[in-house]
């Protein structure tokens, strides 16, 4: 359970992306103009997410809405405006039908906060997966990450309604920390009712974030996964916090991959369907070949 300061070895290891699939999904990505999280973020997993790992099934992220985001979390990146552009109308037609053309297994639908829009975007996201699962004929696998949405349950519904596989939004860190890490308008009841409320309404999987690194002590992550768990939430993920720029919140330690490997076997003694733990897990890694090993098998 030692931390480290400094930037460990263990960060700096990646591997380099390769391999057939993921060639061909490159490849064709040029071809249609999509953008994804994964290349943008430059995420040190694009091998392994985007050649399938073992099983074969190619994960990638893709980011609507925008480019700007609503909210000011303290960990992010994504730029920030009172009032973002409006959203583009055709973005759910064109999207849906890039990605449909793209060979994925495993999408990973996810968003910046629109708190300037009436449903957060709800419909926009829900419209965009619905046209994925019908130019997909159902065999394209859809995971949204989505915002809060103030809490707004009629949301909630309008992203269950809409089709996709799992259901995920990430409480980023625990109790004690949600005001320093994130935004003012977000917060822990507010997550977790959410999560609750997306099961309750007939979500096949539901899924949540902590990043570690963030001044957390050992009994509060564990008393996170205890509350997730007990909102219902199926699959948890834990990852070790990346400071993005000087601006940003800084990193108060480095977790060991020890530390990582101990926490995963807490969270799947609580009976989470799978869990992703490691210095080097972002909420959507390797998010396809999990589900398929762990919920279609
Ligand atoms: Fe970034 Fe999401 Fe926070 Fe917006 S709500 S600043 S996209 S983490
Ligand atoms: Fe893309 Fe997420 Fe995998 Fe990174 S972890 S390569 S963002 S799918």
């Amino acid at each position: 359970w030692t931390a480290k300061k400094r930037k460990p070895d263990w960060m700096k290891r990646t591997k380099l992306p390769g391999g057939d699939k993921y060639t061909e999904i490159k490849a064709k990505l040029r071809e249609l103009k999509l953008s994804t999280v994964c290349e943008e973020a430059r995420c040190p997993n694009l091998g392994e997410c985007w050649g399938g790992g073992d099983g074969h099934t190619a994960t990638a992220t893709i980011m609507l809405m925008g480019d700007t985001c609503t909210r000011g979390c303290r960990f992010c990146a994504v730029k920030t405006s009172k009032a973002p552009p409006p959203l583009d109308p055709h973005e759910p037609e064109n999207v849906s039908k890039a990605i449909a053309a793209w060979g994925l297994d495993y999408v990973v639908l996810t968003s910046v906060d629109r708190d300037d829009l009436p449903d957060g975007g709800a419909s926009h996201i829900a419209s965009t997966i619905r046209l994925l699962k019908e130019k997909t004929r159902g065999s394209l696998l859809v995971e949204a990450l989505v915002p809060d949405f103030q809490g707004d349950m009629d949301c909630v519904k309008t992203i269950v309604d809409s089709g996709l596989d799992v259901y995920a939004h990430n409480i980023e860190t625990v109790e004690r920390l949600q005001g320093v890490v994130r935004d003012r308008r977000a917060g822990w009841s507010q997550s977790l009712r959410a999560l609750q409320r997306a099961k309750e309404l007939g979500a096949q999987v539901t899924k949540s974030s902590i990043m570690l690194g963030c001044g957390e002590t050992r009994e509060e992550v564990v008393a996170a996964l205890a509350a997730l768990r007990s909102h219902g939430v199926d699959v948890v993920t834990l990852g070790q916090y990346m400071r993005p720029t000087k601006k940003h919140m800084s990193v108060s330690e480095f977790v060991t991959p020890e530390a990582f490997a101990a926490y995963e076997k807490i969270a799947k003694d609580m009976g989470f369907l799978y869990v992703a733990s490691g210095p080097m897990v972002r909420s959507s890694y390797r998010a396809g070949e999990f589900y398929i090993t762990n919920v279609l098998k």
